[in-house]
């Protein structure tokens, strides 16, 4: 995402646009979007976790059966000892992990199992060294390419755990007394390795960041409506039913307020389309506006019908919010020549307000809200039947 891209214009503003435009070269994105941009990752990356942790302690029980077979010298019993305690610490992190409701310690725990192998690999390593200098160090290289690429980490977390394991081998290494020579060779060796781990560690992460927020973009644009930036009526069906059920559950009631453009067609043919698509984006404007509660939602079904659906309020309150947004469209004053109605642009509004708790069905409020509409239009239209 280094050049700027010409189609984020069409999209903005958005802050996931924003970003991407922006850049995030340093890994990291403005603060608001980093934390979205940690708990997605943090769902997205659970499964995976899992899964290279059951990986990993396999691969382990897999080099411990290659200690038993392969290491003569008395120094096994060592080593072995090692593997066990590392085995017993890793089966705790699993019991953790395989529990959802642990998913916040995702990171911590990772980043502990990194540590744990690669603490117990270079114990087991050095002290496979004290018995033959030979004994191979290169599984080491795993727990590091485990950190870059499988346990979900970000960069900083991988190359600060790299970094730890590292340290820890060298001092191992230095007291159980292999030649310098050999360690300066096999320092090298890791580091080198961990080179390339940290290149593509970058360039993965660099590429999450960008999947997340071109992923988030589209599913804004899915449920957005382009030329109001109201959401659509696929977003709408989708949050009523939550909606319902969640006033259901809390023994809210919702209001549904239906709003029409009064003789937009007329509209249309006096000043021409464009004039028209104006004025909808004026009029999403407003109703942007009059659904600013969280859990409010204001919505273009199409054309020129626009709903606000508005969680706990009741039939009075939810009255006089569409008489201010019928008023509030006047007061634009935007001229309507072709309007048998009024010298200005206005709309009718249906308004039904209903208890989920009380026996009736989603479809209801919205019969109830679309009869009122019909209603306001055919006694004169700009105004609001409830
Ligand atoms: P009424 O007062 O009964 O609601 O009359 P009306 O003319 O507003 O209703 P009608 O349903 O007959 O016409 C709706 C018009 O809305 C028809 C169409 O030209 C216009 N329209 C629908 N979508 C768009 C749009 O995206 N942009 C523009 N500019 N006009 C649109
Ligand atoms: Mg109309
Ligand atoms: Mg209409």
């Amino acid at each position: 995402m280094q050049q700027p891209l010409a189609w984020l214009d069409d999209v903005r503003p958005s802050p996931y646009a924003d970003q991407l435009a922006l850049g995030f070269r340093s890994l990291r994105f403005n603060r608001p979007l980093e934390r979205e941009y940690r708990a997605y990752m943090l769902e997205d990356s659970y499964d995976l976790r899992r899964m290279a942790l059951c990986v990993g302690i396999l691969i382990w029980l897999a080099f411990s059966v290659f200690d038993v077979l392969l290491v003569k010298g008395p120094e096994v019993w060592w080593m072995l000892a090692v593997r066990v305690a590392v085995l017993a610490i890793l089966v705790g992190y699993a019991g953790i992990l395989l529990r959802r409701r642990y998913l916040a310690w995702l990171p911590q725990l990772s980043m502990a199992s990194i540590l744990t192998f690669g603490v117990g690999s270079s114990l087991v390593i050095g002290f496979g060294h004290t018995g033959d200098p030979f004994y191979p160090y290169e599984g080491l290289l795993l727990v590091c390419m485990a950190a870059y690429f499988l346990v979900g980490l970000r960069l900083i977390q991988a190359l600060g755990c790299s970094l730890v394991v590292l340290l820890v081998y060298v001092g191992v290494e230095w007291v159980a007394g292999i030649p310098g020579s050999r360690l300066t060779n096999n320092i090298f060796f890791l580091l080198f390795g961990n080179l390339i781990g940290a290149v593509g560690c970058y360039l993965l992460e660099l590429k999450s960041r960008e999947h997340f927020l071109i992923s988030q973009l589209m599913r804004v644009l899915a449920d957005h409506d382009s030329l109001t930036g109201l959401h659509n009526r696929r977003s709408f069906n989708r949050q009523f039913e939550l909606l319902w059920r969640q006033a259901q559950r809390e023994g809210r009631s919702l209001a549904l307020l239906l709003c029409d453009i009064d003789h937009f067609k007329a509209y249309n043919d006096h000043y021409g389309h464009q004039a028209g698509d104006k004025v909808l984006a004026r009029v999403g404007g407003l109703l942007a506006e009059s659904a600013r509660r969280p859990l409010d939602m204001a919505v273009r079904l199409g054309g020129e019908e626009f709903a606000v659906l508005l969680y706990d309020i009741d039939t009075h309150e939810a009255r006089h919010r569409a008489e201010s947004l019928r008023a509030a469209l006047q007061t634009l004053a935007i001229e309507h020549r072709g309007s048998d109605t009024a010298d200005a642009l206005t709309m009718s509004i249906g308004v039904a307000c209903l208890q989920p708790s009380e026996s009736g069905a989603l479809a209801q409020l919205y019969e109830h809200a679309d009869r009122a509409l019909y209603e306001a239009k055919a006694f004169g239209r700009n105004q609001v039947v409830v």
